[in-house]
């Protein structure tokens, strides 16, 4: 018959943790515990005795019980209670930072180019990148052999006849092959690919280009058109310089400087102390072309410019090396 009082065992179950308490239960309530063993001992008692002790016994477990549930509850809510202060959710806490991406520089140039050209009235045209040769070279009096093809050293493909682009111009002849013997505006940005390889040319870069044809085109139209574009571009107080220059493609031919924006052409390293920096080439389309494109040299006339994509992203971000447009490196994209 169990001796202790009922107030050892209460203060055995309030000091108890979650553990030690379902160890009690076993040690007292289980099939080998204290009081079921007590409870079993009844049994041996004569019928006075048995009732007494019955009555003790029972009111002992049924009071043991209770508090050991009592106790349960109450660790079950400390236990819930201090989850709730860990876990709890700070809404004043500034949320997680998102990596958000965003536009490549080349793609941000590019479409300050288009833009600026769209609002001067131009279309947009494109053209595959895998060009035959008459369409990158002969069309735009690039004969065989003709020694400016030397300039544009080409990715010829297996395939005889095919290579990639050099340049954007090829858009020019598919575009005037569509609209002849009528008008045409647009401009063509696009990849193009030469084999060069240095800091200031890589093997694959980007043009855009712009054409003009219509009657009574002059190289007083073209002057008028760049001068309006590099200003909307570099602003309106930029110099500006056209220099004679050659292209099988354009006759007479041009090549636009601007100042120097780094040094106000004072001289510096980027300009070459020149104070100049050239920016596109241009001219009249050569009538051979003209004809190639399907039009009539004799009535209708027209300009083209085109310019490097790369080449104005330099020198508005002022980045050194070409190469690094197309490495994407995060180290460089991360810097726009
Ligand atoms: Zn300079």
């Amino acid at each position: 018959m169990p001796t202790r009082p009922l107030s050892d065992y209460l203060a055995e179950i309030d000091g108890a943790d979650r553990t030690g308490l379902e160890a009690l239960r076993v040690q007292w309530l289980g099939r080998h515990g204290s009081l079921t063993a007590a409870l079993r001992e009844l049994g041996t008692l004569g019928p006075k005795e048995r009732r007494t002790a019955g009555q003790e016994l029972n009111a002992l477990k049924q009071a043991v019980e209770e508090r050991l549930l009592a106790r349960q509850r109450q660790l079950q809510a400390q236990a819930l209670s201090s989850r709730l202060d860990n876990e709890r959710v700070d809404l004043s806490l500034p949320g997680e930072p998102v990596a958000l991406g965003h536009p490549h520089p080349l793609a941000v140039t590019q479409e300050r180019l288009v833009s600026t050209f769209v609002a001067m009235g131009f279309a947009m045209a494109v053209g595959p990148e895998v060009e035959d040769d008459w369409h990158n070279f002969e069309a735009l009096n690039f004969p065989p052999d003709h020694p400016a093809r030397d300039m544009q050293d080409s990715f010829a493909l297996a395939d005889g006849g095919w290579l990639l682009r050099t340049h954007t111009s090829p858009v020019q002849i598919r575009a005037m092959q569509q609209a002849a013997p009528g008008p045409l505006r647009i401009i063509a940005p696009g990849r193009v690919y030469r084999r060069d390889d240095d800091a200031t040319h890589a093997s694959t870069f980007h043009q855009i280009e712009a054409l003009v044809i219509d009657r009574g085109v002059s190289m007083a139209h073209l002057k008028a058109t760049l001068k309006t574009f590099a200003r909307a571009l570099f602003g309106a107080d930029v110099p500006l310089r056209f220099r004679p220059s050659y292209f099988p493609f354009t006759e007479p031919s041009a090549e636009l400087d601007i100042g120097c924006l780094f040094c106000q052409q004072a001289g510096c390293a980027i300009c070459k102390l020149s104070g100049w920096l050239e920016v596109l080439g241009s001219g009249m389309v050569h009538p051979k072309v003209l004809q190639a494109g399907g039009y009539d040299p004799e009535r209708m006339t027209g300009f083209a410019f085109g310019l490097g994509i790369e080449r104005i992203a330099m020198l508005y971000y002022q980045i050194p090396d070409i190469r690094l447009m197309l490495q994407g490196d995060l180290r460089f994209l991360s810097q726009f």
